[in-house]
């Protein structure tokens, strides 16, 4: 507040004699703070537009809107009978936890001894998510109080990717790569998106960085199930040679240091 209301006192000065200057100084000082008041408010309320949560509808808009992802998801959409808009089920906090631990169950098929345990892990971790998505029903569950736009966002991304990536390349190349697309569909649509998944986002970035192709390649292999696509990023560049390993061992490798927590081993794959 100081910082706004800072610019008009050596206006003022200059424009009026150092007699009336103090009883104008307050007059403008006041007509600033009223100004700034409403600036300000206007300010906090575009925030809150940007950081309030979206239903489907306004997400399959998003989608659409962004370039390198809109005209893909479209094919999608209508090839997969899929929208956000009829996947999106906005849900109280019981109703989230028992589906995510239901979700988590079906996925996991833990044996009878375990049972316990992962319901355990799964009300946990359910705590801490602010959606998520069943793909046995494409379904997306929002959590009514804690899900933002980019939550919505994230999660329509991981309803219409293929299952390949994650599947070949793991959890984290699955999340990075989801957290940059959310990133493109934010900026494209001046949505407000906190840190998340920062390692995973950093190598994925790093990846895209040498990829032939960049996002739009990218965009191949997480959508069109071409997780294969991405070996093109540890080709040999012109004059350098990398010994006989072969760019899709290379991939594997790095894949496996992801999967591994080791984000600093994978990143020298691409220095
Ligand atoms: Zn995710």
């Amino acid at each position: 507040m100081s910082d706004l209301l800072a610019w008009p006192v050596p206006l003022v000065v200059q424009r009026r004699s150092s007699f009336d200057a103090a009883s104008a100084l307050v007059g403008d000082l006041a007509g600033a703070a009223r100004r700034a008041g409403a600036w300000l408010a206007e300010a906090y309320a575009a925030v809150e537009r940007r950081s309030a949560s979206a239903t489907g509808g306004q997400v399959d808009t998003y989608l659409s809107a962004t370039p390198v992802i809109g005209a893909i998801v479209a094919r999608l959409a209508e090839d997969r009978d899929l929208t956000a808009a009829a996947s999106v089920r906005l849900v109280d906090d019981i109703t989230f936890t028992r589906a995510f631990v239901d979700t988590t169950l079906r996925s996991k098929e833990p044996d009878e001894a375990s049972i316990e345990a992962t319901v355990d892990a799964a009300i946990e971790r359910a705590d801490e998510i602010r959606g998520f998505v069943d793909r046995e029903h494409d379904t997306i569950y929002v959590h009514e109080e804690r899900a933002r736009a980019a939550t919505v966002i994230h999660e329509a991304l991981h309803l219409y990717s293929s299952p390949e990536l994650r599947a070949r390349g793991g959890r984290a190349l699955d999340e990075g790569t989801t957290e940059l697309f959310t990133r493109e569909v934010c900026s494209a649509n001046a949505i407000l998106r906190e840190e998340t998944y920062p390692r995973e986002l950093a190598a994925v970035r790093r990846l895209v960085g040498r990829l032939p192709g960049g996002l739009s390649r990218l965009a191949e292999a997480y959508f069109d199930g071409e997780p294969g696509l991405l070996r093109l990023a540890f080709e040999a560049p012109p004059g350098h040679d990398l010994g006989s390993e072969t760019a899709a061992v290379r991939l594997r490798r790095w894949s496996r240091h992801l999967r591994d927590g080791d984000y600093a081993a994978a990143d020298a794959l691409l220095d």
